[in-house]
C-alpha cells in the first residue's frame, strides 16, 4: 500500500514524524506537507500564486516534501502527478489537538483529508482529542495504524473518517467509538489593542473551546476515554430543509 502522509501543521511538526513512522508498517510512505504552519486554515485552492516544493529530511533522516501551499494543496498536487506512483490512502495528522464538532470545517489537518476524497482517495484526519501541554505521538501513531490495519482491505473513494484520540496512555483507551459531529462550544473574544501608532489592531482569543458531550458523539467518545471516528460525507445538503422549501410558493420579486 502507497500511503501520503501530510499534515496542517507544517513538516517539522513531530506529529507528522511519528504519523509517517506509524505508516511505514504499511509499505511505501510519501510526505508532502506545508512548509509552515497552516492550522484553522480551512479548505484552501492556491489558485493565485505559484506553489513551491523543495525536498527536506525529517528528523530521523525520512526524505519529505514541503510545499508553500496549504494541506489541501499538498493533497491535490500529490494527486495531480508531483507524487508519480498511484496513491491508496491520505493521512493527515497527528494533530496537537482536537478537531471535532465544527472544528472540521476550520481544521487544516480535516480539509486535507477531504481533498483526498475530491481526489478520489479515501483520506483520514488524525487528531488527538483534547487539550495538553505534552502529547504522546506515539499513542495517536499506535490507534492510527490499528485504523489502517482494519480497514486496509476494505477502503473505499469516499472514505473519509475524521479520527480524534485521547490524550492518555495507550492502556487507559478504552476502545473505539463510531460517532457523529457533535457540537462545539466556542468561546472566542475579540482582543483589541493599539499598536505604536495608536491604530487598533485584533486577534480572535478568547478561552479554549468546549464542546457538549452527547452520547454517540465524538466529545461523548473523547469524555468517555474512547476513541473517536466520523465518517465524514462532502454532501452538506441539508435534506430536511429542501423538503420544506419545495413545498413553498415563492414570493413574486
Ligand atoms: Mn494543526
Amino acid at each position: 500500500m502507497h500511503i501520503l502522509v501530510t499534515n496542517d501543521d507544517g513538516v517539522t511538526a513531530p506529529g507528522l514524524l511519528a504519523l509517517a513512522q506509524a505508516m511505514q508498517t504499511f509499505g511505501k510512505v510519501s510526505i508532502l506537507a506545508p512548509d509552515r504552519n497552516w492550522s484553522a486554515s480551512g479548505h484552501v485552492k492556491t489558485l493565485h500564486r505559484p506553489l513551491r516544493i523543495q525536498t527536506v529530511t525529517l528528523a530521523d533522516g525520512t526524505g519529505a516534501l514541503a510545499c508553500d501551499g496549504a494541506p489541501s494543496d499538498c493533497v491535490a498536487m500529490a494527486k495531480m502527478g508531483l507524487i508519480n506512483e498511484k496513491i491508496d490512502l491520505v493521512v493527515s495528522g497527528i494533530n496537537p489537538g482536537p478537531n471535532m464538532g465544527h472544528d472540521v470545517t476550520y481544521s487544516g489537518t480535516v480539509t486535507a483529508a477531504m481533498e483526498a476524497v475530491i481526489s478520489g482517495i479515501p483520506g483520514i484526519a488524525v487528531s488527538f482529542g483534547e487539550f495538553s501541554d505534552s502529547y504522546d505521538f506515539s499513542v495517536a501513531g499506535a490507534i492510527a495504524q490499528t485504523i489502517v490495519r482494519t480497514i486496509a482491505n476494505r477502503l473505499e473513494p469516499e472514505m473519509l473518517l475524521n479520527v480524534n484520540v485521547p490524550a492518555r496512555s495507550l492502556d487507559t483507551i478504552q476502545g473505539i467509538r463510531i460517532t457523529r459531529l457533535g457540537l462545539r462550544v466556542y468561546r472566542d473574544a475579540l482582543d483589541k489593542r493599539l499598536d505604536p501608532r495608536g491604530r487598533p489592531y485584533y486577534w480572535i482569543g478568547g478561552e479554549e473551546p468546549t464542546g457538549v458531550p452527547d452520547n454517540g458523539s465524538d466529545f461523548g467518545a473523547i469524555a468517555g476515554g474512547y476513541v473517536s471516528i466520523t465518517p465524514l460525507q462532502l454532501d452538506l445538503t441539508a435534506y430536511p430543509i429542501a423538503q420544506k422549501l419545495s413545498t413553498w410558493e415563492w414570493a413574486n420579486s
